[in-house]
């Protein structure tokens, strides 16, 4: 465990609140609904909502895994919510979203992990809103097949799954999960929906080195993964996962070179970038690869 890290200047930002922010903050808690933007003080939430992109957590806000990283609470599950994609539907309707991204609390205790419930949101969110792209952000399901299946049959507009970072440092950061899994999870959705653009994520500071990175990147292309998201991890609290290092803005920038050199359609790479940061252009930018 290395010393606490000053924050460096380029990771802070200026809050510029939108006209419609505080309408929708209450929107949401009316709806009883969860975003990510709002739980995880996402530092992008006035950008992205102003452009009219949001990412729902659906499934309820306690997770049965407990991520280093991660400021989602743990413990036992909620019931699971039957409404909940009508709901997110009309909120995503009411924001008039562009963009939506659906993710969740990995729900280990669910025999199929949540997945129809995502299946039903992406559907219940295409009615409302054919224009609409949809992205899903997916837990790893404990590799259940039928569970992935589930998600692709409908359709969305990016399968999103996250690495989170490097082989050797997954054990340590990402309880439950598994590094190889997760390339096997990206791997099947490509060959069950070729035409359905896989996305990643690789937090950035957690102890990783340089050439695991690239090493990430190269095992993300070994299975057809289309867009890759490199952002700076950013520690929750005291109690989280020391940020072991922040990365300038120069080394995102060679990274997402490296990551270009590599085939990916999409890099979005900086220190604010988060899994669904700019996910609008990067939808465009698969269809077009
Ligand atoms: Fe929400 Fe994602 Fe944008 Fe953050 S980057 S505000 S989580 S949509
Ligand atoms: Fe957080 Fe996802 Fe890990 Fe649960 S599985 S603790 S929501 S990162």
């Amino acid at each position: 465990k290395g010393a606490k890290q000053p924050k460096p200047d380029w990771i802070k930002i200026k809050l510029t609140t939108g006209d419609n922010y505080q309408d929708i903050k209450s929107m949401m808690r009316s709806k009883t609904l969860h975003t990510v933007c709002e739980e995880a003080r996402c530092p992008n939430i006035y950008e992205c909502w102003a452009n009219r992109t949001a990412t729902f957590m659906i499934l309820g806000d306690i997770c049965t895994r407990a991520c280093r990283f991660c400021a989602v609470n743990t413990g036992m599950p909620t019931e699971l919510d039957l409404q909940e994609p009508e709901r997110v539907a009309e909120a995503a309707e009411s924001m008039g979203l562009r963009h939506c991204v659906v993710t969740s609390v990995a729900r280990d205790d669910l025999k199929d992990g949540g997945a129809r419930i995502f299946a039903e949101t992406v559907a219940a969110i295409r009615k409302r809103l054919p224009l609409c792209s949809v992205e899903v952000l997916i837990p790893d399901f404990l590799g259940d097949r039928d569970s992935l299946e589930i998600v692709m049959n409908s359709k969305p507009d990016i399968l999103n799954h996250n690495i989170e970072t490097v082989e050797r440092m997954s054990d340590r950061v990402r309880a439950k999960a598994k590094y190889r899994r997760s390339l096997e999870l990206l791997k099947r959705a490509k060959e069950m929906q070729p035409e359905i653009p896989t996305k990643s994520s690789i937090m950035l500071g957690v102890g990783e080195e340089w050439d695991e990175i690239l090493q990430a990147m190269d095992d993300l292309r070994a299975v057809d993964c289309d867009i890759l998201t490199l952002g700076q991890y950013l520690q929750p609290s005291p109690k989280h996962l020391n940020v072991e290092k922040y990365y300038p803005p120069e080394e995102f920038a060679r990274l997402k070179e490296e990551g270009m050199k590599r085939g990916f359609s999409h890099v979005e790479s900086g220190p604010l970038v988060r899994s669904s940061y700019h996910a609008h252009e990067q939808v465009k930018s698969a269809a077009n690869a």
